[in-house]
């Protein structure tokens, strides 16, 4: 397990978390042998948003006397009703579920306290302007829960969020296709891949934005639905019309900018070692880029997606890695010293670009990298 730290609340977490939806249904030993093998693979982010008294109690049984190896993203505002699952903006039952998840864990605080999912204005004043909010706060104030996050499909809704100053943490759907998907499509839109860019095959420039304000504004993005609930694993449910594996759907989310934490849901102890199988692949295994290009049906046009397929560059020049300060730092007044500092702490930079345009062919989404490599050299040498 490599780590990460969690944006500005200093947390150090394992790139890989366990998303805890698929312990529903699971038995107490199920659950404890699957939290067995997150310790064991240095897995110590899990996400309960599962308001379910029977799957809070198995976690609550797995954690035992080792709560304190998990970072906790606990759910406010979902609820158990009529036997289903529900999300709900009534302060009394939010408090009541809260309450309930701090018990059945046996734990008297929540590393961070998730409002779960917000995804239009209407939803967002009826989180932010009542008393919602205020007791999130409230419980941060007393130590309850340590930060604030929220989750999200919506870019614009999050970027509200992450601007609001009031969230440290966003949960936030992230892979190649809903990158790809209008900003204001809906969940269920989202999900069946209707609001595809397939004229431009591009990412969207509202997520685009989102991701980089995060990372630059110390907001930690924890990622939902890497895999599109599995969708991009076969070829036929894949927009694409071509597999992706789980080591390349981690390696796709954990390179956009602001993402801390990819979170994979786990039915199974094999699902556990598939997902950290991501430290045991070869880079080459790790590589998306074929998605893109099968058929040569799908153009993506001019935006770097940070896969590296440019490689390689007889100058030893991260190109993705270049480009993503770029990118970074593009979309502020002036560079950010952290990003400056980053970029310059690399072995090699823009500056060490001979122009010989070798990377260019080897692009499969035609970006003018000798173009980003004269940016950045612009703009990062004004900053030494
Ligand atoms: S320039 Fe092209 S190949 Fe290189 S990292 Fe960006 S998208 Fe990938
Ligand atoms: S143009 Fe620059 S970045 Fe591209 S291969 Fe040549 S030296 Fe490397």
């Amino acid at each position: 397990m490599e780590y990460r730290t969690l944006g500005r609340t200093g947390l150090k977490v394992g790139e890989i978390g366990i998303g805890g939806e698929w312990f529903n249904g699971l038995s107490s030993e199920e659950s404890t042998n699957i939290i067995d093998a997150a310790i064991l693979n240095g897995m110590n982010f899990i996400d309960v948003f599962m308001p379910q008294a029977a799957t809070r109690d198995n976690i609550g049984t797995a954690l035992k006397g080792r709560r304190d190896k998990f970072i906790i993203q606990g759910h406010l505002c979902t609820v158990f009703e009529d036997e289903q699952y529900g999300r709900t903006r009534d302060i009394t039952k939010t408090k009541k579920s809260f309450n309930d998840l701090l018990e059945r864990l046996h734990t008297d605080y929540i590393d961070i306290g998730m409002i779960h999912y917000v995804d239009s204005d209407e939803d967002y004043a009826s989180v932010f302007e009542t008393e919602i909010i205020e007791y999130a706060k409230e419980l941060k104030e007393k130590g309850i829960v340590r930060y604030i996050g929220m989750s999200s499909h919506n870019p614009t809704i999050a970027l509200k969020a992450v601007e609001s100053g009031l969230i440290d943490v966003l949960m936030f759907s992230i892979n190649p296709a809903y990158d790809m998907e209008k900003s204001d499509s809906n969940i269920e839109d989202l999900m069946e891949y209707k609001d595809l860019k397939e004229s431009t095959w591009t990412v969207d420039s509202a997520r685009q934005k989102l991701y980089t304000a995060c990372e630059n504004i110390g907001v930690a993005i924890t990622v939902m639905k890497p895999l599109g609930a599995g969708s991009l694993l076969a070829a036929e449910s894949s927009p694409f019309g071509v597999a992706m594996t789980v080591p390349q759907c981690i390696h796709y989310a954990l390179g956009r900018n602001g993402v801390k934490v990819v979170i994979i849901g786990c039915h199974t102890v094999p699902e556990v070692l598939e997902a950290v199988r991501y430290y045991n692949v070869d880079d080459k295994d790790k590589e998306y880029g074929h998605i893109f290009t099968k058929n040569n049906s799908i153009k993506m046009v001019g935006r770097c997606m940070y896969c590296n397929h440019c490689q390689p560059c007889p100058s030893h020049i991260d190109i993705a890695a270049v480009t993503k300060f770029l990118d970074l730092a593009s979309q502020q007044d002036s560079v950010p010293d952290t990003v400056n500092q980053h970029y310059f702490a690399m072995k090699t930079n823009a500056n060490n670009c001979i122009m010989c345009g070798k990377c260019e062919p080897n692009c499969p989404f035609s970006v003018e990298i000798r173009e980003n490599m004269k940016k950045a050299k612009e703009m990062f040498k004004a900053n030494i």
